[in-house]
């Protein structure tokens, strides 16, 4: 009867390393997607660093990441 076990233990095994598949590599949620989505950058005209369009201050449709590079790329 030791082809039976045997059997019996794959079967077991088969299914723990589907449950873990499964734990590990859940689906992904349409939600979750959409509000990982990187923001689009704009780099900064003055220091080139870059900053989410959402805080990018615009001065004469130019992009500055701050009120002081603007004022300092104005002069
Ligand atoms: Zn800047």
């Amino acid at each position: 009867m030791f082809i039976i076990r045997l059997i019996i233990l794959l079967a077991i095994v088969a299914v723990l390393l589907w449950l873990l598949k499964r734990l590990f590599s859940p689906e992904p949620e349409p939600e979750k997607l959409e509000s990982a989505r990187p923001e689009n950058m704009r780099q900064c005209k003055y220091c080139g660093v870059h900053v989410p369009e959402s805080s990018i201050l615009l001065v004469k449709d130019e992009p500055y990441c701050c009120q002081e590079h603007a004022d300092l790329d104005q002069h």
